[in-house]
C-alpha cells in the first residue's frame, strides 16, 4: 500500500510541515518510516481487539495508549472525559494545531468471528450477561493513529506548529446516567490549550474496499435524536372501547402520522430526513384497555434546520393525533449527536492531494450517511473534516460485507496503512 500522507506532504501546495526544498527528501523518510510501522500497528490492532472495552470503561485501551505517546516524548493527558488520553506533539518551527481522533470504545456483542484475535471478553450490561467486541472497528481506529503518532514524533524537528492526538472514550454513547464522548470531551476543553486549528477523523468500513476513501462535502452524517412519547388514555374493558380512550390505537395513529411528516411534510429533496419508532410498549393481556402506551424511537437529519422543523412537527402531530380522540400525548427529545459537518474548503485542499497519493479511482465522492457520529461536536469548535476509510478485502462484494454493530463484522489489517495517511495528510495541509 502506498502510504497517502508522505505523498501529501510533498503534493501540498500549502503544507505547513515541511519546508519546501526538502519536501522530496522527507518524503522518502516518511515513506521508510511507515513501512517500518505495518507489523506494530497490526499487533496494536490484534491487541486492542481481543481485549475490547464498553464505552467510559476503556481503561487497559488507555493506558497502552498514554504509555505509547509517552515514550514518544508527547505531552499526555489522561482522564479526559473519563478515560480519555490526549497526546501533544509541539512541531520544531511555529504553525497551526492540528487534531487527529480516533474513538476507542467496544459493543456489548459477542463475537463470531474465527480469527486468532476474536474477543472472549465478557461483561453484564445492563443486567444482561454479553460478551464485549470490537464491532465497529474501533480497534483499528486506536492502532492507526498509535502508528501516525509515532510517524509524526520521528520528524518532529520539521513540524511546523502542533498535532493533537485524541483517543476518545464511548463514541457508541456512555452508558445510562454517565457523560461522555466527544461532548465531555469538548466540554473539557480538549479544543483548547492549544486551541484546535482543524481536525481530522475517519472511520473504517467493512464494505468499502481496502485501499479506498470517501468523502462528502458539506453534510456528510447525520444527526442522531432520541425521542419519545407517552401516550395517555383511559382504561376500560377490551369488549367496551367506548367507556374508556385507547392508548394503544392512538399510538398507532401517532406512528402513522410521524412517517407523514417524512413523506408529506419534509423537503426531501433538500436533505434526507428519517423517523423510526423502535419500541413500543403498552397494554398487559388481550381484554384489558391499558391507561397508557409509550413508545421511543429515533429522528435523523442532515441540516440542522430540518432537524429542528422536525422536533416541531413531531411534537404537533402527537399532541393533536392524540387530543382528536381525547387522549394526550408527551413528547420528549433528546439530541444525541450533531450534524457531521464537512467543511467544503479544507476537504476542497485535501481531496487532490487524497488522488494523487493513492490513485483518482480510490478517491471517491459519496451520498448522505444516515449513520451518526459524535465526531461531529468537535466540528463545532474548528473546521473539521470526516473520512470513510476502505476495510473490506479487495475483490470482496460489498452487499455481503458483515455489517459493523454484528457479531460477524471484521475488516482487513491491510486497510490500515491507508487510514495512516490521511491523518498525516491532514498535518501537511
Ligand atoms: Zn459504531
Ligand atoms: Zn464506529
Amino acid at each position: 500500500m502506498r502510504p497517502v500522507f508522505i505523498a501529501l506532504l510533498l503534493l501540498s501546495g500549502s503544507s505547513q510541515l515541511i519546508a519546501q526544498d526538502k519536501k522530496e527528501q522527507l518524503r522518502q523518510r516518511i515513506f521508510q518510516k511507515v513501512e517500518t510501522m505495518t507489523a506494530k500497528t497490526n499487533a496494536w490492532r490484534e491487541d486492542f481487539h481481543e481485549n475490547p472495552e464498553l464505552g467510559n470503561r476503556e481503561f487497559r485501551t488507555s493506558q497502552i495508549i498514554a504509555n505509547h505517546l509517552r515514550s514518544l516524548g508527547l505531552e499526555v493527558q489522561e482522564g479526559v472525559a473519563h478515560t480519555g488520553v490526549v497526546g501533544l506533539l509541539k512541531g520544531g518551527k511555529p504553525g497551526p494545531c492540528i487534531a487527529l481522533r480516533a474513538d476507542m470504545d467496544a459493543l456489548p456483542i459477542t463475537e463470531r468471528v474465527h480469527v486468532p484475535f476474536a474477543s472472549r471478553v465478557k461483561t453484564t450490561y445492563n443486567g444482561q450477561e454479553v460478551g464485549v467486541m470490537h464491532a465497529c472497528g474501533h480497534d483499528t481506529h486506536v492502532a492507526m493513529l498509535m502508528a501516525t503518532a509515532e510517524v509524526l514524533s520521528s520528524f518532529k524537528a520539521e513540524i511546523q506548529g502542533s498535532v493533537k492526538f485524541i483517543f476518545q472514550p464511548a463514541e457508541e454513547g456512555a452508558p445510562d446516567g454517565e457523560e461522555g464522548g466527544a461532548a465531555l470531551m469538548v466540554k473539557e476543553g480538549v479544543m483548547e490549550n492549544p486551541k484546535v486549528d482543524m481536525v481530522l477523523g475517519f472511520h473504517i468500513e467493512s464494505d468499502i474496499e481496502v485501499g479506498q476513501i470517501h468523502y462528502k462535502p458539506g453534510a456528510f452524517m447525520a444527526a442522531a435524536d432520541w425521542f419519545s412519547i407517552e401516550v395517555k388514555g383511559k382504561g376500560s374493558h377490551g369488549s367496551q372501547p367506548w367507556k374508556g380512550i385507547d392508548p394503544i390505537q392512538v399510538s398507532a395513529q401517532i406512528i402513522d402520522g410521524l412517517q407523514a411528516i417524512v413523506s408529506r411534510q419534509s423537503e426531501l429533496t433538500k436533505a434526507p430526513v428519517v423517523i423510526t419508532v423502535g419500541k413500543i410498549n403498552g397494554g398487559v393481556r388481550q381484554n384489558i384497555i391499558p391507561e397508557s402506551c409509550s413508545m421511543a424511537g429515533t429522528i435523523r437529519t442532515l441540516d440542522s434546520d430540518m432537524q429542528k422543523e422536525v422536533h416541531e412537527k413531531i411534537k404537533h402531530t402527537a399532541k393533536h393525533i392524540a387530543e382528536a380522540s381525547g387522549a394526550t400525548a408527551e413528547v420528549t427529545i433528546e439530541t444525541k449527536t450533531l450534524v457531521t459537518y464537512n467543511n467544503p474548503e479544507l476537504l476542497k485542499k485535501i481531496i487532490p492531494s487524497l488522488e494523487k497519493a493513492t490513485a483518482p479511482e480510490n478517491v471517491k465522492p459519496r451520498e448522505w450517511v444516515t449513520g451518526a457520529e459524535d465526531f461531529s461536536y468537535y466540528g463545532t469548535k474548528a473546521p473539521a473534516v470526516f473520512l470513510y476509510l476502505g476495510g473490506m478485502p479487495k475483490g470482496n462484494d460489498p452487499a455481503k460485507a458483515p455489517p459493523h454493530h454484528t457479531a460477524d463484522f471484521l475488516v482487513a489489517h491491510n486497510g490500515m496503512p491507508t487510514g495512516i495517511t490521511p491523518s498525516a495528510a491532514w498535518c501537511s495541509t
